[in-house]
Parts: C-alpha cells; structure tokens; sequence
C-alpha cells in the first residue's frame, strides 16, 4: 500500500477504479494507519462530492432488488450516467457471507464500464459498516460516480442507517398472499420517498396493482416526511423491464423539487450533523468504558447495586465521576 494520501486522492480524481478499489479498502481497513490514511483521503476529496443523486433500496431478500438494481443501472449507463453500487449487508457480520451486491448477482452491471459494483464490509458492527458506506460513496462520486445506490436487506436497523445517508429512500415490496402490510416494519413506510411493489408481471399484474393501492392508502395515513414530498406507490416489473423508467422520472421529480425548495441542502447538511452526532456518542462511549477505571470499577458497583448495598443512582454518579478526574476537589 502507497503511504501518500494524495497519491489516492489524485488516483480517484483522475477516475482511475484500481485506485478508487485501493482507497475503499483503506477506508475499510481496521489498521490504524489505513485509517489515519483513509481519513486524510476523505478530507481532501470532499470539496469533489455531493454531486451524485444518493438513492437506497432495500427490501426483504427476494424482493428482487438485484435483478432491480441490474436493469436500473444498465438503463442509466445507457443514459450516459455512471453509476456505483454499494450494499450495508447486516446479516454478513454473522454468516460471515456477503448476500448483498455480490458482482455475481449483477453480471451485465459488473462488466459495464462506466459501473462500479462494491459488495459490502463483510464485517462490523451497522455503525462500522455505516461509516465505511457513507465514505466509500463519498470517493465513488469524487470519482465521477453521478448516481449512488447503497443496497440493503431489511433487515434489524439497517434500511434507517441507509435511509439517513441518502437522497432518496426506495422500498422494493412485492405483492403478498394475506395482509399487505404483514411483515413490513411501521419504521420503512415512515422513511420511504417512493414505494415500489416489483413482479408486476403475467398473473401477478393484478394482484401487484392491489398491492399498490393498499400501499397508497396506507401511506396516505402517515404525516409526510417532507412537505414538498408525497411518497408515491409505483409497480415494476425488473424481468420484463417496465415501470423502471418511471422510477427515475420519479427520482428526479424528487429532486427537482428538493433541491428548488432547498430542503435537499437542508437535508444533506441534517444527515452530516447527526453523522457527526452518532460519532461523537459512539467515540464517548467507547472511551469510557475502555478507561481502566471504569473497567476495575464497573463490575464492583454492579454487585453492589446487585445486593442493594448501593444505589443506580449514586452507582451511575460514581462512575461518571471519572470523567471529571478532579471534579474541582
Ligand atoms: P433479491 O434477493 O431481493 O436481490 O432478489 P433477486 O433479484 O435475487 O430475485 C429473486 C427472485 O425473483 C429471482 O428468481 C428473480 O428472477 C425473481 N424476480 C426478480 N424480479 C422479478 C420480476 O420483476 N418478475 C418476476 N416474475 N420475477 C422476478
């Protein structure tokens, strides 16, 4: 590995994609000098990002999000854009598999030129995984990279760690037996920006627009997320094709209207403060209950709370203590 930053910076800018490979795997490294590297790279490419349109899918596995993305991305290559596709696979720190943006789910994509395909961190906890995604879509569009998807099961609190890192939050449903609604977190309708209920195709044509309208209807109940913004419940068919374009026209209407209104702004620099703000709760966190004192005195108390010679109260204080050493005594 080259130890100059601006090697790697210099790499990415002149969109060269070994070098762009190398900075994410810098990026996603767990040695402190990568990361050290990782964070000057980042530094200095972000007066070249922000220029992408950030899209996030998720839904359950099967939903077709990859047969999805494969005909979406080729329809924007086809279009002269360049896109990369990134996944937050939260099941893979367990399996210590990757089930998402796997090159082999995505053949036509993968060999495209102007695509650029990342399978996810295989592992980490989701705040890890969250922060190598956000940088690694931060180099794709300092690489040039114009439209981002960031892919994810719905899985635990994953669809909110991407949905708080993008512009547009798509849900990719399909049209099911019973309740329509069954299985789908209350959270996911919350912070969708559009629904898309996919396999609308042959003897599933009716059944999917059913769905859409039971979607539409249910969305209709919830308070909108933005107010220039009223989520829509589309119906595609990734095999055949159709309903894809109007997903993009979609998109773009999105963005149209966020970006006049200055709410996409607005939103970008939300989602960097809270980025930020979860750091900072994290770094605190992991600080203190590293410390050895917190270390030797933690269980102590424990017991002592444990055996009502303490109380959580003054268990909790005593430890607290130890951020203010003096304590001005
Ligand atoms: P993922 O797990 O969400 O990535 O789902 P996949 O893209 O792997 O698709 C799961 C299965 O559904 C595969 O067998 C696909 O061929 C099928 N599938 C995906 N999209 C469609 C569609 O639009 N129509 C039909 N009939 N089948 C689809």
């Amino acid at each position: 590995m080259v130890n100059d930053p601006q090697h790697y910076v210099t790499g990415v800018l002149n969109r060269d994609s070994l070098t762009l490979a190398k900075a994410i795997t810098l990026i996603e490294s767990t040695l402190p000098t990568h990361q050290e590297l990782a964070r000057t790279i980042v530094d200095r490419i972000l007066p070249y990002t922000g220029r992408g349109i950030r899209i996030g899918i998720t839904g359950v596995p099967g939903a077709g999000k990859s047969t999805y993305i494969e005909r979406f991305g080729t329809m924007l290559t086809g279009l002269g854009h360049r896109i990369a596709v990134l996944a937050i696979d939260p099941s893979s720190s367990r399996s210590g598999g990757s089930i998402l943006g796997d090159k082999t789910r995505m053949e036509r994509l993968a060999v495209d030129p102007n695509a650029f395909i990342r399978p996810s961190p295989s592992s980490g906890t989701l705040g890890g995984v969250g922060r190598k995604t956000r940088e690694t879509m931060l180099v794709c569009e300092a690489a040039g990279y114009d439209v981002v998807i960031i892919e994810t099961v719905g899985v635990g609190q994953s669809e909110t760690t991407v949905a708080s890192m993008v512009d547009f939050f798509l849900v990719l449903m399909i049209a099911g037996a019973g309740d329509e609604l069954q299985g789908i977190k209350k959270g996911v309708l919350e912070v969708a920006d559009a629904i898309v209920i996919n396999k609308a195709d042959g003897d599933n044509v009716v059944r999917a627009e059913m769905a859409r309208k039971e979607y539409q209807a249910a969305l209709s109940m919830l308070m909108p997320a933005s107010p220039n913004w009223r989520p829509p419940v589309l119906t595609c068919s990734a095999v055949e094709g159709t309903g894809i374009d109007t997903v993009w026209k979609t998109i773009l209407d999105h963005r149209d209207k966020l970006t006049n209104s200055g709410e996409l702004a607005e939103k970008r620099k939300t989602q960097d403060l809270d980025w930020m703000a979860f750091l900072l709760d994290e770094g605190l966190r992991q600080w203190f209950y590293t410390s050895p004192h917190v270390q030797e005195a933690l269980p102590r108390l424990r017991k002592d709370v444990e055996e009502k010679k303490t109380s959580p109260t003054a268990a909790a204080d005593s430890l607290l203590g130890f951020l203010y050493p003096k304590n001005g005594k």
